[in-house]
């Protein structure tokens, strides 16, 4: 589709996405390809709903995704439109959170991601494995899009599908947008549930699939790794996993940073002092492997970097998986 195009379309779903959503969701309620097969468990049928008269910390409504930022000089989180001087802590992926919302620099790149890559639409049925935002962010995305949560075992996200990724109790090719965001990591059967998620996800329909990339091969934790909601982490991946993803039929891009993109064609490390769970030399060499830079696509420029504070570029990777 063509710029004018594009802002077009994107100008009448800004004016009409309630109403859109709405009759979306009714009409995707009674299509039997579109509703879960699995048992909904929390929230029957469904979309999430915030409190009656609760305040909200959450993403403003009217500012759906496919809506441009507005123009601001200092910080601004994507997924509220919360504008400051910048965000709390320091920048890291897991950190550097919006005072209003919460979002940290993942949710945010992620949340870009969809945006930059998606042609976005309330029709969109979106399912969200383990998000880690709350129930106002859930809120949101149940006013902008035909939208679901899932997670295991409800244990340590709770979601309103119960959804096992090596085996999805769902028809094939049900879901637009597969939000899929530190899971994977968690699941034992790599290739199985790239399997299903394949399946699921219908043509003309993405899997955002975000996992930490610590090193730059994958391989399992040397020693027992727990993540700080004590679910067990059974892989730790490199960008091999691109082929593993392409082997499954997806169309794979690996989206990341200017900085990152710099860093791979330069064959220096620029990031002199790093985290110590990444290792950033690791990281550098391994995306420098058999052609690996050549996956690479910039989303975010050094701009779109410090106004989203998605800094430093080595901690933000999202695999943009497309169904053709
Ligand atoms: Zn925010």
């Amino acid at each position: 589709m063509s710029p004018d195009l594009r802002s077009a379309a994107r100008s009448i779903a800004a004016r009409s996405y309630r109403k859109l959503g709405s009759l979306g969701r009714v009409a995707l309620g009674d299509d039997a390809a579109a509703a879960p097969a699995a048992p909904l468990v929390d929230a029957p049928g469904n979309a999430p709903q915030a409190a009656p008269g609760a305040p909200s910390n959450g993403p403003d409504v009217e500012a759906p995704p496919w809506l441009p930022l507005p123009p601001a000089g200092g910080v601004i989180c994507n997924v509220c439109r919360w504008q400051g001087e910048g965000f709390a802590g320091s920048a890291h992926v897991e950190l550097a959170l919006c005072p209003r919302c919460g979002s940290n620099g993942r949710d945010r790149f992620l949340h870009w991601c969809l945006a930059e890559r998606v042609e976005l639409s309330p029709a969109l049925r979106v399912i969200e494995c383990s998000p880690r935002m709350g129930q106002d962010y859930r809120a949101a995305m149940g006013t902008w899009f035909f939208y679901r949560t899932s997670d295991y075992d409800l244990r340590a996200h709770a979601g309103n599908l119960r959804l096992d990724l090596q085996a999805i109790d769902l028809p094939d090719a049900c879901i637009d947008v597969m939000l899929c965001a530190h899971v994977l990591e968690h699941v034992p059967d790599t290739d199985k549930a790239l399997a299903e998620l394949r399946r699921v996800v219908a043509p003309g329909g993405h899997l955002l699939l975000q996992v930490p990339v610590l090193q730059g091969r994958t391989a399992p934790p040397t020693e027992p790794e727990f993540h700080g909601d004590h679910t067990p982490v059974f892989w730790r991946f490199g960008f091999d996993l691109t082929a593993r993803l392409r082997e499954q039929g997806f169309h794979t891009d690996l989206l990341c940073t200017q900085a990152f993109a710099d860093a791979v064609a330069s064959g220096d490390n620029p990031w002199q002092e790093w985290s110590p769970e990444f290792d950033v030399p690791d990281i550098l060499a391994g995306a420098r492997t058999d052609g690996m830079a050549d996956d690479l696509v910039v989303v975010a420029d050094p701009d779109a970097s410090r106004r989203l504070g998605i800094d430093p570029g080595y901690m933000y990777l999202t695999w943009d998986c497309a169904v053709r």
